[in-house]
């Protein structure tokens, strides 16, 4: 589709994530991202996390029915561009982000939809209560215009195990259109290599996109950072494929910045 909205106003980009309380990963760094882009951020929250840059010592849900009256009440009045989908914490929560989706479709006028099916932190820990994998499969997917699995979740949401090189990735990015998303984003960050490849599969096809891979630490929030960037981005692009380089190079420009940052004792273990 052409953009949404015209260029008469910034981006209004919508967060549905959990927080991260060291501003690294989650809905503090989507927020960020968006403002970072040009753009204006509101946020849902779909559960807290007690974390530190190191991992995660606890994930409390915020109550079904309490992200459905977030966003009933939200939505009723601000009108969406753009909305980013992350951490679902539980299948009750995924369930009232996937029924609010379905009534913005069908108000018409919807906001590009992206869906970071976040499962697992790189420290370990699990975000995605286990019975929630099969509701972000046939209740989320279906409603995403893109969906940004790294290499482990794509495997999960195929039923398969996690591909082992780039035509691997870019056959489980073909895969996963099956599954009902307009476009999927198979990312490569977990492969080796120089530079970190990412597939981008839609209706035409599959595109390989490549950046530098960035040496640093500091990679915490990486896969957060990126699909809102996509989000924010999509309105001002003609298509994913152009939205996605120009959120690469975000990403890429946020990595190279990240080791003048001074925060936390020892970071998170060296990212993919
Ligand atoms: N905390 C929250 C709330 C997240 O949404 C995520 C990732 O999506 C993380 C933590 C973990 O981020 P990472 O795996 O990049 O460390």
């Amino acid at each position: 589709p052409a953009p949404v909205r015209g260029d008469d106003h910034p981006v209004v980009a919508l967060t549905i994530a959990g927080s991260d309380p060291s501003g690294g990963a989650g809905v503090q760094a989507d927020l960020k991202t968006f403002a970072a882009l040009g753009g204006y951020g509101c946020a849902v929250l779909t559960g807290l996390t007690a974390q530190s840059t190191t991992g995660v010592t606890r994930v409390l849900p915020v109550p079904a029915d309490m992200v459905t009256d977030q966003l009933g009440t939200l939505t009723a009045d601000v009108g969406l561009d753009a909305v980013k989908i992350g951490m679902t914490t539980d299948a009750a929560v995924a369930r009232a982000i996937a029924a609010a989706l379905r009534d913005l479709r069908a108000g018409g006028r919807p906001p590009y939809v992206v869906l970071d099916p976040v499962m697992v932190a790189t420290s370990g820990d699990r975000l995605l209560a286990a019975d929630a994998e099969a509701v972000l499969r046939d209740e989320l997917l279906p409603l995403a215009d893109l969906v940004t699995p790294n290499l482990p979740e794509a495997a999960v949401l195929l039923g398969t195990r996690p591909a082992r090189d780039a035509a691997e990735a870019a056959e489980q990015a073909t895969a996963l259109l099956r599954l009902g998303p307009g476009h999927a984003l198979v990312k490569g960050g977990h492969l080796d290599g120089p530079e970190a490849v990412d597939q981008l599969a839609g209706p035409d096809g599959v595109v390989a996109l490549a950046a530098p891979r960035v040496a640093t630490r500091h990679t915490h929030g990486t896969g957060c950072t990126l699909s809102s960037a996509c989000a924010v981005l999509r309105p001002r692009h003609d298509g994913w494929e152009p939205a996605v380089r120009a959120a690469k190079e975000y990403l890429t420009g946020a990595l190279r910045a990240a080791d003048a940052l001074v925060v936390g004792g020892t970071g998170t273990a060296p990212g993919p």
